[in-house]
């Protein structure tokens, strides 16, 4: 069995001297994991975290850990080796798809998204690009975060708080009762975080350490 797309290597975890078992986020298959040989001592073409390239997965059987041949096309990391946060957003960004994505479930939207994400972060503005992308995130995970109008009334302004419930936005007059229970706009870091502290709790997992020191930083 053959597989071939476009991805992104998010994940490589070195086993034995030369190998590494690879993480690939591919735009048509989604999370996929295979062993990629001699990754560790190439001398030329070594796979290297957060390159973009064409992949191809072979395997005899389809539930195999199979086997990648890699070309990347392109390393979206390099630009970000100077910029503490960026790479603070990108390792968060990668540790969160690793932990959170079904396996060979395509997200084609949410692939797309990374890859713009990946390549903007070198322009500043890590963090809010970072909230973005985490919002998307968690749409494609089923928690749509609704900041448009207030759930309760309709409104589109003084929309000063959000539902940790249903994730959407409660205006001043409708929150009056329950401010203790509401998050405060405007959305930060924070606020998604209790979002995906619950997607990794229904997962059975724990927040990525990558994505809780985001929080911290
Ligand atoms: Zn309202």
């Amino acid at each position: 069995m053959k597989l071939e797309s476009n991805g992104i290597l998010i994940g490589l975890q070195p086993i034995g001297e030369r190998d590494s078992v690879a993480h690939v986020f591919t735009r048509d298959f989604g999370m996929m994991h295979g062993v990629m040989r001699a990754a560790q001592i190439a001398r030329k073409n070594k796979p290297l975290l957060a390159q973009i390239g064409a992949v191809s997965w072979n395997a005899r059987l389809e539930s195999q850990l199979g086997a990648f041949h890699w070309d990347a096309v392109e390393n979206l990391s390099a630009p970000l080796m100077m910029d503490m946060h960026a790479l603070g957003c990108m390792n968060a960004a990668f540790a969160l798809l690793n932990a959170l994505l079904a396996e060979r479930e395509s997200y084609v939207a949410l692939y797309d998204a990374t890859v713009a994400f990946l390549h903007d972060l070198a322009n500043g503005n890590a963090m809010e690009k970072y909230l973005n992308w985490e919002i998307g995130l968690l749409r494609e995970l089923g928690y749509a975060l609704d900041l448009s109008r207030c759930a309760n009334c309709g409104r589109g302004d003084n929309l000063d708080f959000l539902s940790p419930r249903t994730g959407r936005a409660v205006c001043r007059d409708c929150a009056a009762p329950y401010i203790n229970k509401l998050y405060r706009l405007p959305i930060n870091l924070d606020t998604t975080l209790h979002f995906i502290e619950m997607v990794c709790a229904q997962s059975g997992i724990d927040v990525p350490v990558a994505r809780a020191y985001l929080s911290r930083m």
